[in-house]
């Protein structure tokens, strides 16, 4: 926190070629082709696979003197490291010969048991242990969907903006995917009847509906709980699986939790969870609650990946939820992103020009910018970047390759006097590309 509150009183640094570099290559977001002889080798799928522009960012907001409002990573300092590091010692003296050995290809069953109850405080409250596969993080848990479900040529419907790693994962698998309609209470319900109906009638196979109810990633919007169930309905009536990411579900601000999408739906919906935003995402422990009658080819396609999930990480997770304080520490992520939140909007309230736009979410680590129609965010990057703060241009967030008047400033990770400085600095950039337009 020091080194961050310190970054932002010191001098933007020039940035390296190479940097530079590599934020034009996300920007035309494909691998170079042709280059050598086993480019002839290569998968279709593997072409699909794009560099994502977070990624590139995400290194160069590492370099000192930057304020980065780009990554979205997890405030970890509040854990207690100390005693975390003295429950994982135990976990390897105590127990070595399981922590370190292959285990179960679901998961243990302690943890299974654990996360039902971590599912039930955000409302859901029949998860059987027997339906949940644990996975490497959500983000091997949407692979693991798309595979079971999805041939190439297939729609997944998603909002737009959506999370860039899952539309890195369904294009990898070949998938068509199509926005649908939302505005700032989530999709439209009856915007998502007219698509599926317009797909399915050209004779497409619409396989999921993708969707982040709580805090989308980028947008920070909440689906609003009015559409919830319609939304279901939609699309069990389309005989469509919606795939529910809600990784940010438990960080509402105010505490006050909508029912998940999955809790009256235990059918219909493939619910994704992970410790990463309520823990640690360097564990890389996430989970799917599969639908009892999917389970068995859900938990194969996982195993097959993987093996297993990591079994040290497991067990060390499963102790801080027997252990620990989870439910305060999450009482203390609350208050600590709402102020964050917070010192965000009130500094862009300060210094932002007229004609920007912005989302106020109740929960999650993401503001969304709006610029005036026709203004390109990709190239005031670099503009700021040179005035000392990195945000993700929105074009990343959507699988179009069209130019986006939008932007994503993450302050999850950031403290309010630097949130405040990160601002003051984007300002004039941002009224500058106002101004010539
Ligand atoms: N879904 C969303 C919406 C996310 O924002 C992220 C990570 N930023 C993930 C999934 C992946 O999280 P995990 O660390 O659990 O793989």
């Amino acid at each position: 926190m020091n080194t961050q509150a310190s970054d932002a009183n010191a001098a933007a640094e020039v940035l390296s070629e190479e940097a530079v570099d590599a934020l034009s290559r996300a920007h035309s977001a494909s691998p170079e082709t042709g280059s050598h002889r086993h480019e002839a080798l290569l998968s279709a799928r593997a072409a699909n696979i794009k560099q994502s522009a977070v990624r590139d960012v995400f290194d160069i907001s590492m370099q000192p003197g930057l304020v980065s409002l780009a990554g979205g990573n997890p405030y970890l300092q509040s854990l207690p490291l100390e005693r975390l590091a003295a429950t994982a010692a135990s976990i390897i003296a105590d127990h070595g010969l399981e922590a370190l050995q292959y285990g179960g290809g679901q998961g243990t069953l302690e943890l299974r048991t654990q996360i039902c109850e971590v599912m039930a405080a955000e409302g859901i409250l029949d998860a059987d242990p027997e339906n949940v596969v644990i996975t490497a993080g959500s983000q091997s848990a949407q692979d693991v969907a798309a595979k079971v479900f999805c041939d190439p040529g297939d729609v997944i419907l998603l909002e737009d903006p959506t999370y860039v790693g899952a539309l890195n994962t369904f294009e990898a698998f070949e998938v068509d995917v199509q926005a649908v309609a939302g505005d700032e209470h989530g999709i439209i319900p009856s915007a998502l009847r007219e698509r599926i109906a317009d797909l399915q009638g050209q004779g497409r196979r619409i396989k999921l509906l993708y969707t982040i109810p709580n805090f989308n990633n980028p947008s920070g919007v909440m689906l609003a709980p009015e559409r919830r169930q319609e939304i279901v309905d939609i699309c069990r009536d389309a005989n469509i699986m919606v795939l529910e990411d809600n990784p940010y579900g438990l960080l509402k601000f105010d505490g006050v939790l909508p029912a998940p999408l999955r809790a009256a739906n235990p059918d219909d919906v493939l619910y994704l969870g992970s410790f990463s935003k309520i823990f640690a995402p360097g564990l890389r422990i996430g989970w799917a609650l599969v639908p009892a009658h999917l389970k068995q080819r859900y938990y194969l396609a996982s195993e097959a990946v993987t093996l297993c999930p990591p079994t040290f990480n497991q067990l060390l997770v499963s102790a801080y939820l027997r252990d620990y304080d989870w439910r305060g520490q999450i009482d203390t992520y609350r208050a600590l992103y709402a102020e964050r939140c917070a010192a965000l909007l009130s500094a862009l309230e300060e210094f932002m020009p007229a004609g920007v736009t912005w989302t106020r979410p109740e929960g999650g680590f993401f503001v969304w910018l709006t610029l005036p129609e026709g203004i390109d965010t990709y190239p005031l990057l670099h503009k700021g970047i040179d005035a000392g703060v990195v945000f993700i241009p929105g074009a990343a967030f959507s699988s179009h390759q069209r130019p986006s008047n939008k932007l994503r400033l993450a302050f999850s990770a950031v403290p309010p006097e630097t949130l405040h400085e990160g601002v003051r600095r984007l300002a004039p950039v941002l009224a500058e590309a106002i101004t010539v337009k």
